[in-house]
């Protein structure tokens, strides 16, 4: 694991992703391994992306609310 990982986004190829570095895919780039670079910021060991980036991906899934499910959006069951 490097020592120097930052906090932001550094745009680094699938091949030197981290074990609890973002994986979420920021560009494209051709040249390198997969077609795509990746955020590469730090995550919590229970997640694959940063907190930035798990706060889009979850905000885009109606399904996977913070706490679970919305009781006001519940249908009748
Ligand atoms: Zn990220």
């Amino acid at each position: 694991m490097p020592e120097n990982i930052r906090l932001t986004s550094r745009d680094v190829p699938l091949i030197q992703l981290g074990l609890h570095q973002c994986r979420f895919p920021v560009s494209e780039d051709p040249t390198v391994p997969g077609g795509y670079r990746f955020c590469a910021g730090s995550t919590s060991p229970d997640r694959v992306y940063c907190d930035h980036h798990h706060g889009i991906v979850t905000a885009v899934d109606p399904r996977r609310t913070r706490s679970g499910l919305h009781p006001a959006q519940r249908r009748a069951a």
